[in-house]
């Protein structure tokens, strides 16, 4: 069974690019260069050049029309160094650091979000490839893949697909998967390069087809029917959404990348960029009311920096910023695990999030 969606070509995308090559006019053809690290997603017209929809990057909108691709240049067995190009050229946010082990976090950390999941099933032996590529790149001897113990059917494609690459069922939750921790439990001093499952099938679509980042799969959820999407880049959520069956009533609140440590977005003209991989709808009392902190210190439990999440929140919400620094408001992680399990559905991240903001400004 398929597990992951395509969504039909939408009718303009709009890409965020810091530096356009190309202006209004001009036809452009799907994986063409755009941008000094963007490409096109889609064939069509560049109809605007402007700061759209949130006024913050600039972007270009391009009104599609039906797709012709650019011809893809795989490459044979680059070197180390040859990847790092083609990864740059190709427009993957990746830093490779020389390391000896290369670890994939293929847990789906966030709650309603299920993309590594999908992708592992559909795309084995792509993921897996460009591990390796990654290890070539890195210098490391020792490949490892982080599964749900809770996915065993992952575990058993995974495995059933490779001898020299490990797959470590991980009996941590969600509460547990940070960069840092794996680290420390899986390379032990050993130097590690901690990347997701996502990038490693970007990579190997760079470095083996030849072909740029410009779709990223997405776990939509709170549509009619939810599911993974293989989005374009550029496309608006509302679009994403439309390939799901729509809304199943009046939406509230869109949230991309986790209800919890995620960003809200009030509008779903938003475009879907290379780091979303979660879409959450959300109607009235779905999530269920705020209520005031009961001092369970449920937070305090599973904060895996050994933070005081609770102090944080309460203080970011006072204004008391001082106070939110003295209790190390810049060790946290933002990993969500607090505001996860609290029983009163306070908003810990954003308001941790909200007071690193207001500190950064006064520094
Ligand atoms: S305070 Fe930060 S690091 Fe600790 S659980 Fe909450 S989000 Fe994670
Ligand atoms: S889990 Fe929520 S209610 Fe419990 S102490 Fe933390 S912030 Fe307060």
């Amino acid at each position: 069974m398929k597990q992951i969606a395509v969504m039909k070509v939408p009718e303009r995308v709009v890409i965020p690019v810091t530096e356009p090559l190309v202006a209004i006019g001009d036809t452009v053809n799907v994986g063409q260069k755009i941008g000094e690290s963007e490409h096109s997603s889609v064939s069509g017209e560049v109809v605007e050049i402007s700061k759209l929809p949130n006024k913050n990057a600039l972007s270009l909108v391009i009104k599609t029309s039906e797709d012709v691709s650019i011809e893809f240049q795989p490459k044979e067995n680059p070197s180390p160094e040859a990847i790092k190009q083609i990864l740059k050229e190709a427009g993957i946010p990746i830093e490779l650091i020389p390391s000896e082990i290369v670890i994939l976090n293929g847990t789906d950390e966030k709650p309603y979000v299920t993309a590594n999941h999908a992708l592992m099933l559909e795309y084995p032996d792509e993921i897996l490839g460009g591990l390796k590529i990654l290890m070539k790149a890195t210098g490391a001897s020792r490949g490892v893949i982080v599964i749900c113990d809770s996915d065993p059917d992952v575990i058993k494609v995974m495995k059933a697909s490779t001898k020299d690459i490990e797959i470590i069922p991980s009996k941590t939750t969600y509460v547990q998967c940070t960069e840092d921790l794996m680290k420390n439990a899986i390379a032990k001093g050993s130097k590690a390069m901690v990347s997701n499952i996502g990038i490693a099938k970007a990579v190997y679509d760079a470095v083996s087809l030849g072909k740029p980042l410009i779709e990223t799969v997405v776990t939509v959820t709170g549509a009619k029917e939810s599911q993974n999407v293989l989005a374009r880049i550029g496309a608006s959520l509302r679009s994403l959404i439309e390939t799901c069956g729509g809304y199943s009533g009046e939406p509230t609140k869109i949230v991309i990348n986790g209800p919890m440590s995620g960003t809200a977005q009030y509008t779903d003209e938003v475009p879907v960029t290379k780091g979303v991989y979660g879409v959450l709808v959300q109607y009235d009392g779905a999530m269920g009311e705020i209520r005031p902190c009961i001092d369970c210190a449920r937070c305090v439990d599973v904060c895996p920096k050994d933070l005081l999440p609770n102090v944080l929140a309460i203080s970011a919400d006072n204004a008391r910023f001082d106070v939110c620094v003295t209790y190390r408001l810049k060790d946290c992680v933002e990993c969500g695990s607090c505001a996860y399990v609290c029983p009163s559905k306070i908003p810990i991240v954003q308001l941790i999030k909200y007071a690193k903001a207001e500190v950064e400004k006064k520094e």
